[in-house]
């Protein structure tokens, strides 16, 4: 068991001498264990391992969500816009950023001590990025457990990852975000239920059942029903889709359970 004390503030007392560290998360719960290590940059990091108290609550209580990856808009499209959720503006700007380091990176001689200042900027950025990144993904995955009993998402498709969207994919770390609440949901008391990839959720009217096979061309973003007439909007229209086949799975699972 590690003492508080050890931890006050942004200072850090370790084997008598203290340091300054900043904070990636909150540290919640009692601190168990304590580990300092070093990366290839040469910087150091702390890691905390906390014992909390478990919270675990009845699923199927509160409200239920589906939502859609966004590649377009939003990074998490849900039936209500209210309810989206945006990409992080910092993914674009640490981009850009990573594109000039890059560019530095590439106009200096192979072997000069100015290409290892530039390799070892580039490295950095590409941690930083990393990190904010899953410190994100955290902060976001406990905020939707706390909302919601019922999270449903589609399975991460590696075809429609290959046709174009594999880059936007990368750069919000859907994979890292679904395991990660996977991780989170059960404290909460949450179910996260993943849709089969071969479900149509893009094709499906939700008002009629008519399934159209021309939204498989992901350009449209608004289309009618040829059926009933209903108009959607391609994300909406497969969030909503993506909830109520959810909440089918899960039934058919409580039952046979
Ligand atoms: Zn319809």
């Amino acid at each position: 068991m590690v003492g508080r004390s050890v931890i006050k503030g942004n200072v850090i007392r370790i084997a008598g001498g203290k340091y300054k560290f900043s904070r990636s998360r909150d540290i919640e719960g009692t601190v168990r264990l304590l580990t300092v290590k070093r990366d290839a940059c040469g910087d150091f990091f702390v890691y905390l391992i906390c014992d909390t108290p478990e919270v675990r609550r009845e699923t199927g209580m509160g409200e239920s969500i589906g939502f859609d990856f966004g590649f377009k808009g939003a990074m998490l499209a849900a039936e209500d816009p209210k309810n989206d959720i945006p990409g992080p503006s910092f993914f674009r700007r640490q981009k850009n950023a990573i594109a000039r380091a890059n560019r530095k990176l590439s106009g200096k001689r192979t072997g000069s001590h100015n290409r290892e200042k530039a390799r070892l900027e580039l490295v950095r950025l590409h941690r930083r990025v990393a990190n904010r990144r899953r410190a994100f993904h955290w902060e976001l995955a406990r905020e939707l457990c706390k909302k919601y009993s019922v999270i449903c998402l589609e399975d991460l498709n590696l075809k429609r990852m290959q046709t174009g969207h594999g880059k936007k994919a990368a750069d919000y770390g859907f994979a890292e975000l679904v395991s990660i609440l996977e991780y989170v949901s059960p404290q909460f008391g949450t179910a996260v239920v993943r849709i089969g990839k071969f479900f149509p959720s893009s094709q499906l009217c939700n008002v009629c059942g008519f399934r159209n096979k021309e939204i498989k061309d992901v350009r449209i973003r608004a289309w009618d029903c040829p059926k009933c007439g209903a108009h959607h909007d391609r994300d909406r229209n497969a969030a909503k889709n993506i909830r109520e086949e959810g909440l089918r799975i899960l039934s058919e699972k409580q039952a046979t359970a």
